[in-house]
């Protein structure tokens, strides 16, 4: 049966990264595509990192029940789990990667059990959160500082994860990565 990777970090701390090696390694992985009402930074796409949708819409489909899960992680900023998107790739026989906040990863859990796996990355230090932030140039400073507060509280939540990974040396913590989710797959 095809398995739900949920990879959770406070934002700066190389999730993303690592998610992009991993799924170039791993080639049964493919990606749950999100919907959320924030507006795409840097080079995002429609349709690629996330579905960009505006908050009624959000609050409407909400309604509607297509949402595995959601929330509002930052007021007004909905980020939500399409049920459509999710079951298309498992029906597919695909092994399902989300990139979650802390209570997205915690529900996805409950419902899916030992089918899933949640991974936490964690950033060597929040003084190096904010060097990586602030070299990333993606973000205002205020911004920055709404990130490394919630970071706080997410890193208080680390605990309550299956798999915890320092992203300090990149390269170490690629290979682990790469080397919890394929024995996790593997495991029948
Ligand atoms: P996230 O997806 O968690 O927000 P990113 O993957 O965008 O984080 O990484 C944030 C920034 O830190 C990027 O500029 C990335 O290149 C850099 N970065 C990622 N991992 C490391 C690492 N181990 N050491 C130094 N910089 C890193
Ligand atoms: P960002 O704005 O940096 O892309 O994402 C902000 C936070 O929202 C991150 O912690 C990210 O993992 C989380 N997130 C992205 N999509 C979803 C989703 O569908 N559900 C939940 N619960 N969180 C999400």
């Amino acid at each position: 049966m095809s398995k739900l990777i949920v990879f959770c970090a406070p934002s700066g701390s190389g999730k993303s990264t690592l998610i992009a090696h991993t799924m170039e390694r791993l080639s049964q992985l493919s990606f749950s595509i999100s919907a959320t009402s924030r507006p795409p930074r840097g080079q995002e796409r429609d349709g690629v990192e996330y579905y960009f949708l505006s908050a009624d819409e959000m609050r409407r489909r909400i309604d509607r029940g297509e949402f595995i899960e959601w929330c509002e992680v930052y007021p007004g900023r909905y980020y939500g789990t399409l049920r459509a998107e999710v079951d298309r790739l498992l029906d597919a026989g695909r092994d399902v990667v989300l990139d979650l906040d802390v209570e997205g990863a915690a529900n996805i859990k409950k419902i899916y059990g030992d089918r899933a796996l949640t991974v936490f990355i964690q950033p060597p230090s929040i003084e190096e959160l904010r060097r990586r932030l602030t070299a990333r140039a993606t973000d205002a400073p205020e911004v920055i500082e709404t990130r490394i507060a919630r970071a706080r509280y997410e890193l208080s939540l680390a605990p309550q994860f299956d798999h915890r990974i320092v992203n300090d040396d990149l390269r170490l913590a690629q290979d682990e990565v790469v080397e919890t989710v394929s024995s996790f797959l593997q495991t029948p």
